[in-house]
């Protein structure tokens, strides 16, 4: 099989599933519990919360473990919100976001906070001016992805950090798709709130992180209940995903750099052999290492996946969030129809071949010769 979906998902290395096989099997205490298997349980969970802060280079107590993704970009808009209640009620973000942060922004119009959508550019960039330039007085919270998912653009994170430096509004980062791929320390990026998820860096499904520093004091939870995470997100802790999550981490950063130049490399291949097919064209500035965006204009990204699919190559058409649906992101950077419609991401990971690109490659450009265009 030729899997290149890794931004939709990642496989789980064995050293992972194995970390989780033995904290489900030997280490299975409540880590709120006194007695030896709690302490045990508790054990794994500050160890898994160390790794993570010493990957965003960061105090530990400022990394609180969430379900996914979705959950932290969810919480630190509230938050952020709640914290800056008496700044406004305004909200920037841009409408390249992912639905876990335009959905909840649009939740909250519907609940009378009022919201700027940052447009990017035809290439799927957003400046920091553009942000900055949408902040105003009664701004509460900037919100900005640190990678988009789907273009693989990089947001300027930091530069927006330094423009708000003098203003009330909070800054969160969805760094879901840039974390342990491009620069993503606390101190870098200088964001109140970091939201990371564990299954795109070969960890589980299910078990994220939040990190909550600079400006964000006396975070709202989400969720109210027990003391859990220092009573900022009650539920018993999942400790076999959080050891799974702190595994996947270290397994990275221990090749980071290696890693890194193998996905740039795998997307630099994949691009000089794409470009052979004609009227194929490449969507978006392909800035991050693993995520590479091409259109075969009027030929629908759902034929091209399946036809694939057929033969064990696997990518997505757009982005895996939202199957079936025109994508926001094209869409916003003013792609044609027929560009949009035949947009597909292919995305690298450490395990990616030259075969899965060679195999890709051939399948695209006899889909492109065999097919007709049918928008
Ligand atoms: N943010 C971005 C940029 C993503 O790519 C994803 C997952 O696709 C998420 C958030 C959601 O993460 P999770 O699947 O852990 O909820």
């Amino acid at each position: 099989m030729h899997y290149l979906d890794h931004a939709a998902t990642t496989p789980v290395p064995r050293e992972v599933a194995e970390t989780m096989a033995s904290v489900l099997t030997e280490h299975f205490g409540n880590p709120s519990a006194q007695y030896g298997p709690g302490r045990e349980a508790r054990d794994i969970v500050e160890r898994g919360r160390a790794v993570l802060a010493r990957a965003l280079e960061c105090r530990p107590e400022q990394v609180v473990f969430t379900s996914c993704g979705t959950e932290g970009d969810n919480w630190a808009i509230r938050a952020a919100l709640y914290q800056n209640r008496r700044t406004g009620k305004h909200i920037v973000t841009t409408a390249v976001e992912h639905s876990a942060v335009l959905q909840c922004v649009k939740q909250l119009e519907r609940e009378g906070y009022t919201a700027t959508y940052v447009k990017p550019d035809g290439e799927g960039r957003v400046s920091a001016q553009s942000v900055l330039a949408a902040v105003r007085e009664d701004t509460a919270l900037v919100s900005v992805m640190l990678v988009n998912n789907e273009t693989g653009a990089v947001l300027p994170v930091s530069e927006i950090a330094a423009g708000l430096r003098d203003r009330p509004a909070l800054l969160h980062t969805d760094a879901v798709q840039g974390f342990l791929k491009v620069p993503c320390t606390a101190r870098g990026l200088e964001a109140d709130y970091i939201t990371l998820s564990a299954h795109k860096i070969g960890g589980p499904k299910g078990i994220g992180a939040l990190y909550i520093g600079g400006q964000a004091k006396n975070a709202l939870p989400l969720l109210f209940g027990g003391g859990q995470e220092s009573g900022l997100r009650p539920g018993t802790e999942a400790t076999a995903q959080i050891a799974g999550f702190a595994k996947a981490a270290e397994l990275r950063m221990a090749r980071q750099e290696e890693i890194c130049a193998h996905m740039a490399a795998c997307r630099d291949c994949a691009r000089e052999s794409l470009a052979a097919i004609p009227d194929l064209r490449f969507v978006g500035p392909g800035d991050a290492p693993h995520i590479l965006s091409v259109s075969l204009p009027g030929y629908p990204s759902q034929n091209i996946v399946s036809e694939l699919d057929g033969r064990g190559i696997y990518i997505s058409a757009g982005s895996a969030c939202h199957r079936g649906k025109a994508s926001h992101v094209l869409t916003a950077m003013g792609l044609d129809k027929r560009t949009a419609a035949g947009t597909v991401r292919i995305s690298f990971g450490p395990e990616t071949t030259r075969e899965d690109i060679d195999a890709l490659a051939e399948a695209l450009a006899e889909h492109r010769e065999r097919r007709f265009p049918m928008l």
